[in-house]
Parts: structure tokens; sequence; C-alpha cells
């Protein structure tokens, strides 16, 4: 038989949040809007089914004009893509290959550790503080000619932590390789560093419909890229990769500013309630997960003692550099949030700790 390229045999697979394996769970796993989507997307899904016969425009344009009359970026500096995980995709195709690097800063989303590897290239990783900040001296001092992305992952997932503007400006300024800041979380944070795309011309910002939009089952991603890097992106990306059904979607989920708002408010309010009740160590939260430090005790036991109680948590030991005592828990509707608690309640009460 033929080998698979040795970068892909020396990758390891993405660990999804585990899916309930029955109905009734309450899943606090994969940060999924606990609202669903607007009910707006449901009905242009439906709409939108009666056509999928005709091809959709090759780059999303009618969805991107959407994107950009709400974020206020030409569209020709706007991409989007199948997920933002595809929009990631897509840059590391055009920069990544053999004796190329990326920078990112752990723990954090491995999909920046997998596009880089499945193109070849070598991740450096360097250890976030013990507060989950990043040291951004020892980043610059780890850059070299080789770095072609860095991936800051704003507000971080698995930690709910931001990066500060003025490091991330710190950043941009020291180097020529691409800043590839992930915004998945943004909605839910105080705010955004999008505002630095106008500044810089190596910076891309990365969002998503999955999570405050509720449409993770879609595979809507958009990116902001600097105009330079347009025509290539054009070239590297998969025609076709957002569906016509995810474009009428997005658009419809777009206008229902209501919804967001009350996903949003929800959020906020169940952040409180868990940051206040979770008798473990938390961490400050900017997005619509908590992370959860349950030492004396392992993030696995943890994660098995919830889950015989019907509640699905990410044990996050998969993550690069995690430990093996931290679990991110969605931040779910209240009466999940209060079972949560609860749950978290007796386990902490029972070890005696
Ligand atoms: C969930 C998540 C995404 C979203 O990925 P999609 O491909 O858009 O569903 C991106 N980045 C981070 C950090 C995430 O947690």
């Amino acid at each position: 038989m033929i080998k698979p390229k040795p970068s892909i045999e020396c990758m390891e697979e993405y660990v999804p949040g585990k899916q309930p394996p029955e109905k009734g769970m309450i899943k606090l796993a994969s940060n999924e809007n606990p609202l669903g989507p607007s009910p707006k997307a449901v009905d242009a899904i439906k709409r939108a089914s009666g056509e999928v016969d005709v091809y959709p425009s090759s780059d999303a344009f009618e969805l991107r004009e959407a994107i950009s009359e709400y974020i206020g970026f030409p569209v020709e500096r706007i991409v989007a893509g199948n997920g933002s995980d595809g929009v990631m995709d897509t840059i590391a195709r055009i920069f990544i290959e053999k004796d190329t690097e990326t920078m990112i800063p752990i723990p954090t989303f491995s999909m920046y550790e997998i596009v880089t590897r499945a193109y070849g290239g070598n991740p450096r990783f360097i250890r976030r503080r013990e507060d989950f900040s990043v040291d951004v001296e020892e980043l610059i001092a780890n850059l070299n000619k080789k770095t072609k992305l860095i991936f800051l992952c704003s507000p971080n997932n698995p930690s709910g932590n931001v990066i500060e503007e003025r490091d991330v400006r710190k950043i941009c300024e020291s180097t020529d390789s691409l800043i590839v800041i992930d915004e998945a979380y943004v909605e839910f944070s105080d705010s955004s560093l999008i505002d630095l795309a106008w500044d810089f011309e190596n910076l891309v910002i990365v969002r998503t419909f999955s999570k405050a939009y509720g449409l993770a089952g879609l595979r809507i991603g958009y990116g902001i890229i600097p105009e330079w890097l347009s025509k290539d992106y054009w070239k590297a990306h998969i025609p076709f990769s957002v569906s016509s059904i995810a474009i009428s979607a997005g658009i419809a989920a777009l206008k229902d500013e209501n919804h967001l708002k009350r996903t949003i408010e929800v959020i906020r309010t169940g952040r409180e309630f868990l940051l206040s009740e979770i008798p473990f160590r938390t961490f400050p939260s900017q997005a619509n997960f908590v992370l959860v430090d349950v030492s004396p005790l392992r993030s696995k036991e943890v994660f098995s003692r919830l889950f015989e109680r019907g509640i699905v948590v990410r044990d996050c030991s998969s993550f690069r550099g995690a430990g093996d005592s931290l679990c991110r828990i969605t931040v779910g509707k209240m009466e999940e949030n209060e079972k949560v608690v609860d749950a978290l309640k007796e386990i902490y009460a029972g070890e005696g700790i």
C-alpha cells in the first residue's frame, strides 16, 4: 500500500466534546447555544431547502455582503468558510508547508495544531502563565524566520480570558508573520480586537456562527483578512464550501439582533451564577463557558461522576498543556446550570475537600 504523508501519520485526532449517548442528558460540553438557533434562521433553512439542486455562489458572496454590513469592513476583506475551522484551514493551506512553523500559546483550541501539522508544518508551543495570559515577551523571543502564523484565541478556549489589545499590537509590530485571532466567543466578551484589522496588514480575525448564533451544525465561519491576501485566499479555498442553506441561514441569523441579545443575556446571567456557585476554583470568563480546576480530584473522575448524574462536561485533559484537573463547563439554561452546580457541590462535599 502507499503510505500517507508522514505529517498526517504523526497527527493526533481532534477530540470533540462527548455527545450524550442518551436523550434527556444535559450537554454542557461543546459551548453550544442553550436557546438554539434564531427562529428566523430556521425559517430561512426551510425556505432554502427547496433549492438545493442549484449550486450556491462559490465564495458565499451574499453572506459576506451581510457580514460586511454588520461589521463595517468592506466585503473584499471578508472571507467565509465551512466553519471557522474551514477558514483557518484555508489560511494554513496558503502559508504552511514543510519547514515552516506556527506559534501556539497553550493550553488552547487544538485546531491550530491540527491545521499546522496537516500541511506539514511544525507547531511551536509556548506555555501560558498561571492565569492563562500570554507571555508576550516570551512569544516574541521565540519567533524566527520560519514562523508563518501566530494563533491567538481570544476569549481563549478553554480558559475564557482575553488577550489585551496592547499585547496584540506589540506582537503585530514585532513581526511579519500573520497573526490569526480566533474570536469564536467574542459576542460574550466585553471587548473585541476587530478594530486592529484596520491598523495592521499582518492580522486576521476569525469568527463563527457556531456559538452565539446557535448554528454549529450548519458549519459557517468568517474572517477579516488584509486586502493583499484576498486573491490567494480565493485561489486556495475550496469552492462552494459554504452551502446554500448555510448562506441563507447566516444572513437571517445576522438580522435577528433580538435573538443574539437574548442569548448574550442568558449567558451572562448563567456565567455569573456558575462562577459564584461552583465550589471548586474557577477562572474569570469572557466566554459562554467556565473553566474549573477540580483539584485535588482529577478531571476524568469528575467528568465520570457528572456523567453518571446525566451531565456531560468537557474533560480538558486532552488539551495540550492543560494538565489533568481542568473541566470546562458550558453555560446552559438556568435549570441546567443549577443541576451541574448541585452535582458539583455533592462531589465536593463527598470528598471532604
Ligand atoms: C468552537 C470553536 C470554534 C468554532 O469552530 P467552527 O468550525 O466555526 O464550528 C473556533 N474556535 C474556537 C476556539 C472554538 O472553541
